[in-house]
């Protein structure tokens, strides 16, 4: 097997229809991986699937929403079934966030957000651990954010999960490395997706974006695809527990 390439290995990315995920399903698959996504919108994800036809990808996929236990139970038997039991590869790329100050909060918004952050990296990791375990060498890689590391105006619940799920990651490092998975987060600042269109086309929202960007430029979906991918290469198999930004340098820019 080569170092650099994924071929013959199987991997699931959750939310793969669009922005970052959709990266992360091209990514894994030209690397030769055999792809299965999911989403909540059918026709979305039918016209995905024939697209990554037409490009020569192995991509299958599933209605499913992240947030609901059972729907991710069933997402894991099809997967299971389509890969014979065995899944070396899991992404956990599923996010939303709603912004707001934290006392503007309901108690819908809150569970919402939780459900569909953490509780299904919780739910979808537990639920494929038999297959990662199976398949002899795993890796699960979760999209974080910088949101998790320090604070950024996106809402004090959207950074909750997002460091509980860098700490997740660092604890499931240590549990699983005896069944050889490997979990790391990937933690990304503004990237051109169809999560954040609304914020970063507000001129003044994108210069202060840009104003505390070393690199001065939000970030490109396949900037944040090809760290995750490498996570999951051969090439990086003493690589766990860690949490990596992609983020233009915006993390380490004390003063801007
Ligand atoms: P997008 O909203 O552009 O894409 C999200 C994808 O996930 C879509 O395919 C969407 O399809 C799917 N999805 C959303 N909710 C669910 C759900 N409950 N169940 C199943 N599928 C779902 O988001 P991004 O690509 O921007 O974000 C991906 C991840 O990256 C998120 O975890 C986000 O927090 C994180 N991130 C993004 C940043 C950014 O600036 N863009 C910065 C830092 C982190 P559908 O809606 O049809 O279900």
């Amino acid at each position: 097997i080569s170092r650099w390439s994924l071929a013959g290995m199987t991997a699931l990315v959750t939310g793969g229809t669009r922005g970052i995920g959709y990266a992360v399903v091209e990514e894994l698959a030209e690397l030769g991986a055999i792809v299965h996504t999911c989403s909540r919108n059918e026709a979305e994800l039918n016209q995905r699937l024939q697209e990554w036809r037409a490009k020569g990808f192995t991509v299958t996929g599933s209605v499913c929403d992240a947030s609901s236990r059972p729907q991710l139970q069933q997402l894991i038997e099809t997967v299971s079934s389509i890969f014979n039991g065995k899944l070396n590869i899991l992404i956990n790329n599923v996010g939303t966030n709603i912004q707001k100050l934290t006392m503007e909060y309901t108690a819908e918004e809150y569970s919402m957000i939780m459900s569909t952050n953490l509780e299904s990296c919780y739910h979808t990791s537990q639920l494929a651990h038999p297959l990662l375990k199976a398949s002899g060498h795993g890796s699960i890689v979760f999209i974080s954010s910088v949101a998790g590391l320090v604070h950024i105006y996106a809402g004090s619940i959207y950074g909750a999960t997002k460091g509980a799920m860098n700490q997740f990651a660092k604890n499931l490092a240590c549990e699983w490395a005896k069944d050889d998975i490997r979990v790391n987060s990937v933690a990304p600042w503004y990237i051109k997706t169809s999560l954040v269109e609304h914020v970063l086309s507000d001129k003044e929202f994108l210069n202060k974006v840009v104003s505390r960007t070393p690199l001065k430029r939000p970030g490109e979906a396949n900037e944040v695809s090809s760290i995750v991918a490498f996570l999951c290469l051969p090439a990086a198999s003493y690589i766990t527990g860690q949490t990596i930004a992609v983020d233009g340098g915006f993390s380490v820019n004390g003063f801007p």
